[in-house]
């Protein structure tokens, strides 16, 4: 069990899952730019490719889907992140169902990551503020029956082994935007990579200065981190935090 942040793992490759470009800037960012400066081969996965997220009437779908596949591979570079793919699945509409779990699982099996990030199912309400995308929720929910067991068993989906995607056991998971956080990344050092990153997604900050929202969200989360512990070090001055799980 992993306590402290001395016993916290560096992967040697990873995939970030998630539902919308920009979800992974607003909050791994950090953590795969940790990680990919440490030699970690980094791989995004985006369930969808955004195209509702524009109130302008006037933009096409297709230009906006052009659009924000671009912004997530300019902010892919910054951070390091050295892979991107796209699911291409509708904005708004994702479900859990063995379509999306499919897809992902191919994607797993391709890839081959050791740690897998994606966005915790069960954070359904942020405090007082915030209603969980559903999304987020169906992005993290196929992303965790991908993980297990669909990926490690060579029996489901058993058409990938045509495809020529062996089965593969992803080692650590870790659940962004958990409500039950028990492990945090040190990422003040890659802050302004990270802001960056964000910054990168013009069709989504628009004027909006994210400065003061990354930092505060990166101070309250260390601060979680030593409270609980975690830390012992107030060279933590921003983090990111996880739900953990190392299967065997
Ligand atoms: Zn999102």
């Amino acid at each position: 069990m992993i306590r402290h942040e001395s016993q916290l793992p560096v992967p040697s490759s990873a995939m970030v899952i998630f539902a919308h470009p920009d979800d992974a800037e607003f909050v791994t960012a950090g953590t795969a730019a940790v990680w990919a400066e440490q030699g970690c081969e980094v791989t995004y996965l985006a369930g969808t490719s955004g195209d509702k997220g524009t109130s302008d009437p006037d933009i096409p779908t297709e230009t906006l889907i052009e659009m924000r596949e671009q912004e997530q591979r300019n902010a892919a570079e910054i951070l390091g992140v050295k892979h991107v793919e796209f699911l291409r699945y509708a904005d708004a509409t994702l479900v859990p169902d063995l379509d999306l779990r499919l897809a992902i699982t191919r994607m797993i099996r391709k890839h081959k990551p050791e740690a897998v990030i994606c966005q915790d199912p069960t954070s359904r309400f942020v405090a007082q503020e915030y209603i969980q995308h559903p999304d987020h929720i169906a992005m993290g929910e196929a992303a965790l029956a991908a993980v297990f067991p669909s990926a490690r068993d060579h029996l489901t989906f058993p058409q990938l082994i045509e495809e020529g995607y062996e089965p593969h056991k992803a080692k650590y998971i870790f659940l962004a935007g958990s409500n039950t956080p028990d492990v945090w990344v040190n990422t003040t050092h890659v802050f302004e990579k990270k802001l960056a990153s964000l910054k990168a997604h013009v069709s989504q900050v628009g004027e909006f200065d994210p400065t003061e929202l990354l930092r505060t969200w990166g101070r309250d989360t260390a601060a979680e981190a030593r409270r609980s512990g975690f830390s012992t070090s107030w060279d933590m001055e921003l983090a990111e935090g996880y739900k953990f799980f190392q299967l065997d």
